[in-house]
């Protein structure tokens, strides 16, 4: 294996890992409901990357949809807000408040199935690695999943929280059917024959809708995916990138900055028996390798950023993969290395000249970077702040080391994304306006309406709707 081939897969398999606890380091960092002015004033959450902090007015638990109804009234009418925070897993700030803040971990599993049409209604705060094992044990799964399975089913469809396949959407698109309280403390129910407008422009809802108590999900059969990951020449796999996509039901890569070289991951339904890799030598690979040996290239890299084009060459790697296990276990990763991310969509067609206009200008500005650069592909869908509104996309994820200046880069990456009608992720950084996203999204006029019929008080507001949504940061 040469030496950048090396680089390649280990970069790229040291970024996924296998699964730790959900909401690791996340969360609540002091007092929460309590009624000690002191501890209340030093009430703190921050969000999994640790670059956002809130200070609120309180922490609170409800314990059902009730309860929750009752401290959103109170908020209204006190003219206080209100955020709920799923696990914590976004990057921008999107979580933020320093109002009522409502953890609603205590909403969480199942409600109800129905076998005939395989629905299942589930409580908002049931994380989605929860979920999957509840829907295992039902002989059913979730056509598709992003990365990690860390995040709340209610999180990760507020942000529209995406995995990879040109005939799936993201994971909004199953839901048909959700439950929410709004600002005037009142149940909300939207599906195919209820209020389905709602359903179509309130799915991905940045949390600005209300508080989201139950969602009803099309699941399917359980299935297997065979794993196959291998590294490929960047340039070659852009020549042939339809044909990958085409023929793969989840095809996504990962391009090694500082190196020709992307490691390809494609992920196909089998009827094949489970074959996993045996236990010794997955830890050999995905902890220690991949979790450890990354983590500490990265520490090295940030204390010498000029040493980073040579460590991407340096790292070691334990080459290809190939697997047989149960989707979910094949979808999601670990993630224990720290970073932060920002993430664009663009219509599927643009993928080769955008990601090539990236790689000319990492070397043009001179980004030293130790983080892939990940490209996924969905199918188009019809949700209004959905990033695939309206057509077949691509997404291009950059990453930068935890505690590293992202914004340089990150800035020059949006500059070309936005060339490219770009949407940006919204649980993910960006710098983006209410003004110059309102044009990328045709619905938007629509959602904000709706906005002002569910919380015409603003109490799900907080700094980043105002951004986003509202314009008034401007
Ligand atoms: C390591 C890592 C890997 C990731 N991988 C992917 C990936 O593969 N694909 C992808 O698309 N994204 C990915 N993300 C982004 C992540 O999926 C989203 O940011 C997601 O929103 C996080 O869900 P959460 O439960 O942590 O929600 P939070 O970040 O806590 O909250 C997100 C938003 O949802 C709102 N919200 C939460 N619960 C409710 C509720 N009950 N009612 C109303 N609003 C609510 C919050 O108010 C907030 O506005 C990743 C993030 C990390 C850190």
């Amino acid at each position: 294996m040469t030496v950048p081939l090396l680089a390649t897969a280990s970069i790229l398999l040291l970024f996924e890992i296998p699964n730790e606890p959900a909401g690791q380091d996340t969360g609540l960092v002091v007092a929460y409901n309590s009624t000690n002015e002191a501890e209340l004033a030093m009430a703190t959450w921050k969000n999994w990357a640790g670059n956002q902090i809130a200070h609120p007015l309180s922490i609170e638990k409800p314990r059902d949809e009730r309860a929750v109804a009752q401290i959103v009234r109170t908020a209204s009418d006190q003219g206080e807000k209100v955020k709920v925070v799923g696990s914590g897993h976004s990057f921008t700030s999107i979580a933020l408040t320093n109002g009522r803040l409502i953890s609603i971990d205590a909403l969480s599993g199942i409600a109800s199935v129905d076998s005939a049409t395989k629905r299942v209604t589930v409580h908002a705060g049931t994380t989605l690695a929860d979920l999957n094992v509840l829907l295992d044990g039902l002989g059913l799964a979730l056509p598709n999943l992003g990365d990690i399975t860390y995040q709340t089913v209610a999180g990760a469809i507020s942000t529209g929280t995406h995995g990879t396949g040109q005939h799936l959407t993201g994971l909004a698109g199953q839901v048909v059917g959700m439950r929410f309280i709004n600002a005037m403390g009142e149940v909300v129910e939207a599906n195919e024959s209820t209020n389905p407008e709602i359903l179509r422009l309130g799915r991905v809802g940045l949390g600005a809708l209300g508080v989201l108590t139950q969602l009803t999900l099309q699941a399917v059969l359980a299935f297997h995916l065979r794993a196959v990951e291998t590294p490929m020449r960047v340039d070659k796999l852009l020549e042939e990138i339809e044909m990958h996509v085409n023929t793969n039901d989840h095809f996504e890569f990962f391009w090694v900055p500082h190196t020709g070289w992307a490691l390809t991951k494609r992920n196909n339904r089998t009827d094949d028996a489970v074959s996993p890799q045996p236990a010794a030598r997955r830890w050999i690979d995905k902890v220690l390798i991949e979790n450890y040996g990354f983590g500490a290239v990265c520490a090295v890299g940030r204390m010498r950023p000029q040493w980073i084009p040579r460590l991407a060459k340096a790292l070691p790697s334990s080459g290809g993969r190939e697997y047989v296990d149960t989707s979910y276990k094949v979808f999601a990763s670990t993630r224990l290395v720290k970073f932060y991310e920002m993430e664009y969509s663009i219509p599927r067609a643009h993928i080769v000249d955008a990601l090539n206009e990236v790689r000319t200008m990492v070397d043009r500005r001179g980004h030293l970077l130790n983080f892939p650069v990940e490209v996924r592909f969905t199918k188009a869908d019809d949700m209004a702040l959905s990033t695939s509104y309206g057509r077949d996309s691509a997404y291009i994820a950059v990453h930068i080391y935890k505690g590293m200046d992202y914004v340089p880069y990150f800035k020059d990456v949006e500059a070309i994304m936005k060339t490219h009608q770009g949407r940006p992720h919204w649980g993910k950084l960006h710098f983006r306006t209410a003004q110059d996203l309102a044009p990328a999204y045709p619905l938007f006029d629509q959602f904000v309406k709706l906005r002002n019929q569910m919380d015409p008080t603003r109490t799900f507001a907080n700094e980043y709707t105002d951004r986003v949504l509202d314009g008034s940061h401007v």
